[in-house]
């Protein structure tokens, strides 16, 4: 029924008008294309990164178009940042907007494509952070703002390698079983709210972190970040209403 709807789904060309949008890893590749397209449908957008060149990128790309809200810009470092930090983000957006309806995980790394015996721990740990313990932080700290939203969205990306063990994907595919994890248990213990709790897995993207992962590839033959939006539209958008804890694929 949910996988039918997303099939039937086409998106007006206002659909996320009042949305207010938080989209982590938005200074480049899906979360990036995501921002801007939500910015293009009306949504208000706050463009969460670490390089703030890539950001001002970002946000003059979306102030192009007269028709967009001004985005903001939400620069925090998913290593470094201290859980203080986390607090102030919250507390910032709680002053400034009062609410956000959606918020959408894009941010991750890919680490080493090694085998476990090979895995470098530093490294392992980083990943995990990134990938996993950052966006828990994240979540939770902006849940006070998500409540005062009459219908919230969290979106969390995961992988290919989510819900199946690869070879050699170490930490990055551990990272997003606990991705798809989190994302149940957040949705069961929000299942008798209005809260929608969703992950989506993007498929072969044309983006840096695919590049990483696969260097020697035809990248003609991969899609576009522009053309892997359409799971994460439908579940910002109202027309999701209802669907909860389910995980889609976008390609
Ligand atoms: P990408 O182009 O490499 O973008 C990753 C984003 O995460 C960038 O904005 C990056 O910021 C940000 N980021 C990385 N480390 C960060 C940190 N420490 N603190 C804050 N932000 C950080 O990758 P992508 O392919 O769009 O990936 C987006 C999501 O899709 C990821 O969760 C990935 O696992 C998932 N995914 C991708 C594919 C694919 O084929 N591309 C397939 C399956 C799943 P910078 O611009 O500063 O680097």
């Amino acid at each position: 029924m949910a996988n039918e709807k997303l099939k039937n789904y086409k998106y007006d060309y206002d659909a996320l008008k009042n949305k207010i949008i938080f989209i982590t890893g938005a200074s480049d590749g899906i979360g990036k294309a995501l921002a801007i397209q939500s910015a293009k449908l009306g949504a208000e957008v706050i463009i969460h990164g670490r390089n703030k060149k890539r950001l001002e990128a970002v946000y003059d790309e979306i102030i192009d178009d007269p028709k967009c809200h001004k985005p903001v810009i939400a620069m925090l470092d998913y290593e470094t940042a201290s859980s203080e930090t986390f607090s102030s983000l919250s507390e910032s957006i709680m002053n400034d907007f009062k609410r956000i309806d959606g918020l959408v995980h894009c941010a991750g790394i890919l680490g080493d494509r090694s085998s476990i015996e090979q895995y470098d721990p530093g490294l392992w740990q980083k990943v995990m952070h990134v990938n996993l313990t950052a966006p828990f932080v994240l979540t939770q700290a902006l849940l006070p703002s998500l409540k005062l939203s009459k219908q919230p969205s969290v979106i969390f990306t995961s992988s290919g390698v989510g819900q199946v063990g690869k070879a050699f994907w170490g930490a990055y595919c551990v990272s997003k079983f606990g991705t798809e994890a989190f994302s149940q248990i957040l949705a069961q213990e929000l299942i008798h709210t209005t809260f929608r709790i969703n992950c989506i897995n993007p498929g072969a993207v044309k983006t840096k972190m695919r590049l990483a992962a696969y260097p020697a590839e035809d990248r003609d033959k991969l899609k576009s970040p522009e053309e892997v939006l359409l799971p994460y539209i439908f579940l910002l958008d109202d027309e999701s209403i209802g669907i909860t804890n389910k995980c889609y694929d976008a390609q």
